[in-house]
């Protein structure tokens, strides 16, 4: 499905391979030459946020997205924003206001949901490797914490003693099946995530024992049974494939609910959604997602009528309302090929340069902000200025003719962006981030 143009510049003749082409995944309006993010041509914007490389987030499409999605989901299933896509604090609040929860995968990311407001009942904290603190202070706020391993349960019927609080607890499930064609499969098979499916049934079994020691010992609280997570895995555009895994995880939690020492409140069963990054690649299709959640929903109010189903997204919320902004510097031509020098790069956006678990590295889409309608345009690298032949934003691509002081603007930059990036690598300046 990927298409091919030619190259067609005077000053950029036969480069070595035809630039790919994205499909039309631009969320953004058009004014003039330029792009507008949040009502803010993207010059002004530049001026405003006083200097680049930064990442912008439009509000408009935030809002967008979740009513997007609210309009196919079925009421009955919440709707969980998992902070670790992006968790910039005013972008947290603004989401905390918009969906039903917050999915947490540390004590930093805690204390900017709590500080966002976000109800602690509707906080979940899942991740292998949480230490005692953490635990500590997921007990001492009350919020769900997804078990990945029978050692949180010893630790957390300690701090239960200790600071005379419940913990509230969900079993994260190692399911004995995979998500297919997902870009990063997180369930099946061995993995550090959860517990495998076989051995729920002890660690539910141990639950009922420890509380059962709690109470003859005469501590008030002990670990509290909540319910199932389950996560098979992100990135996928498939709707099919989505569908299969949330049904496969409903029927395993059902399986895993009779061995329960408590009715299953909740049941979060994950996400996945993916977005179009690639050429070639298609919006997922979240209409059919919807019309099954709305099957499940129905079964769960007769088979387990305690509990509610949860969904937990990050990319698909946050990722395609974000665009990381950075200015040219310099333009090069090197035996034939242009090269736009900029001032951000992999320090700042590792994903797009492709390091970020591609297999094979592609172009994300890529915009000159200040062009938008230039016809005159030529195939061009856009690289940063880190020593590594690594920092590469944009590979041979078809881009209008840019020179220096021009903005490239890399689109679906929303999710996995200034915190999943080696900042401090060739110690250049951080990056700004302004919610619009
Ligand atoms: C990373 C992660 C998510 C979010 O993944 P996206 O691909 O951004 O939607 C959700 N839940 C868990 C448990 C995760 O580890």
């Amino acid at each position: 499905m990927s298409e091919q143009r030619p190259a067609n510049s005077p000053t950029a003749p036969a480069a070595k391979a035809a630039p790919t082409h994205h499909a039309a995944i631009n969320p953004f309006a058009v004014k003039g030459d330029e792009l507008v993010i949040g009502n803010v041509p993207i010059r002004q914007l530049a001026q405003r946020v006083g200097r680049t490389p930064f990442y912008a987030y439009d509000r408009s499409l935030l809002d967008a997205r979740v009513a997007l999605l609210r309009q196919h989901l079925p009421k009955a299933v919440k709707l969980h924003y998992a902070m670790k896509a992006n968790p910039m604090p005013a972008l947290v609040c603004h989401m905390a206001r918009l969906v039903d929860g917050l999915d947490v995968a540390s004590g930093g990311e805690l204390a900017v949901a709590l500080d966002a407001g976000a109800d602690p009942r509707e906080i979940s904290f899942a991740g292998p490797g949480k230490n005692e603190i953490e635990l500590a202070q997921a007990v001492a706020a009350g919020i769900l914490i997804n078990i990945e391993s029978p050692r949180e349960i010893e630790l957390l019927t300690d701090i239960c003693a200790r600071c005379q609080l419940p913990a509230r607890v969900a079993l994260r499930v190692n399911p004995d099946f995979e998500l297919k064609t997902s870009g990063m499969k997180m369930g099946g098979g061995p993995k550090q995530f959860g517990i495998d499916a076989e051995q729920i049934p002890a660690v539910l079994a141990r639950i009922g024992e420890l509380a059962a020691l709690a109470k003859s010992k005469g501590n008030a609280h002990s670990v509290q049974f909540e319910g199932f997570h389950l996560y098979a895995g992100s990135q996928n555009l498939r709707a099919e494939a989505i569908i299969e895994a949330q049904q496969k995880c409903y029927e395993l939690a059902l399986r895993l609910a009779q061995h329960a020492p408590a009715p299953v409140k909740t049941l979060n069963l994950g996400g996945g959604f993916g977005i179009p990054y690639f050429p070639g690649e298609a919006p997922l299709d979240v209409t059919s997602i919807g019309q099954n959640l709305d099957a499940l929903a129905k079964r769960c109010a007769q088979e387990m009528p305690h509990a509610s189903i949860t969904i937990e997204l990050g990319r698909y919320l946050v990722g395609e309302a974000g665009v990381y902004v950075c200015q040219v510097l310099d333009r090069k031509i090197s035996r034939e090929q242009v090269f736009l020098v900029t001032d951000g790069g992999l320090h700042h956006h590792l994903a797009a340069s492709g390091n970020f678990g591609q297999v094979i590295r592609k172009n994300y889409p890529v915009l000159i902000g200040n062009r938008m309608q230039s016809t005159t345009r030529e195939s061009a690298s856009v690289v940063g200025p880190l020593c590594t032949p690594l920092d590469l934003l944009a590979d041979r691509m078809d881009l209008p003719q840019a020179q220096p002081g021009d903005l490239v603007v890399v689109l679906q930059s929303g999710a996995y962006g200034p915190t999943a990036s080696p900042q401090r690598f060739l110690s250049h300046a951080g990056v700004v981030e302004v919610l619009v």
